[in-house]
């Protein structure tokens, strides 16, 4: 089934067209890579798609009731807090009910390994540690379809190596789309490749076909 259904969509900033014509459709319960170099428009289309930025053109079609998770590229915690303060907030504002929001934020810390630091405050996490919170904030409300940002670009090898495994232990339940311009991040848990260079989509396939259509060498020239 899908999930999702994206037709000609478009985003101009002035003059500036950050992603052109772009149309593919996601079904239900697999892993999709959005992948491209700096400035190919993964962010922009991301963030029309979790409903942060106006699309100049197109649609955009899901199941709404189905619930969307969404991690930015940059995520703000509020340092201040503990972790589980802040989920508890972030899971409020997902539309958790106010009286599961402690359970459901502890579980979630428990799931993506921040359980024995739930108390501490988030300005004290390290990045990989901020990564996990990231994700945990994405999926409280245990939503079908979740949108990350780069999850894993800004981690060592082991640090992309473990959100990786998570994100692959929340199938078949959840869809998952995510952006990076590291090729290997793909390969580990992804069904099909959306490939974008200056905002239109140039691939779209599984990993195997679109390394047939291009000469690995040459992708992974351009990625890595
Ligand atoms: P990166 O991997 O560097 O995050 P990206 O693939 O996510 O890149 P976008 O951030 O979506 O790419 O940017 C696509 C294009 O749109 C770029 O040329 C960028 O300069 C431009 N752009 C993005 N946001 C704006 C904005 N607010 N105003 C003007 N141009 C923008």
């Amino acid at each position: 089934m899908t999930i999702l259904e994206v037709r000609n969509l478009t985003k101009r900033y002035g003059e500036q067209v950050a992603v052109k014509d772009l149309s593919f459709a996601l079904e239900e319960g697999t892993a999709t890579a959005l992948i491209g170099p700096n400035g190919a428009g993964k962010t922009t289309t991301l963030s029309m798609l979790a409903g942060l930025l106006r699309a100049t053109s197109g649609s955009i079609n899901w199941h709404r009731e189905s619930g969307v998770g969404f991690l930015p590229q940059h995520p703000h915690f509020f340092p201040w807090m503990t972790a589980l303060e802040f989920m508890e907030m972030a899971a409020k504002l997902s539309g958790v009910h106010s009286k599961n929001a402690l359970s459901q934020s502890k579980k979630t810390l428990e799931f993506v390994g921040l359980g024995s630091v739930q108390n501490k405050k988030t300005g004290t996490f390290s990045g990989g540690m901020k990564q996990r919170l990231g994700l945990a904030q994405a999926i409280v409300h245990e939503p079908k379809l979740l949108l990350l940002d780069e999850p894993v670009s800004a981690l060592d090898p082991t640090g992309r190596r473990e959100i990786m495994d998570l994100l692959k232990s929340l199938q078949p339940h959840t869809t998952v789309l995510y952006s990076t311009h590291i090729l290997n991040d793909a390969e580990q848990m992804t069904d099909q490749l959306l490939f974008m260079q200056h905002g239109k989509l140039v691939e779209h396939g599984s990993l195997g076909e679109v390394k047939e259509r291009y000469a690995e060498p040459r992708i992974r020239i351009r990625f890595q």
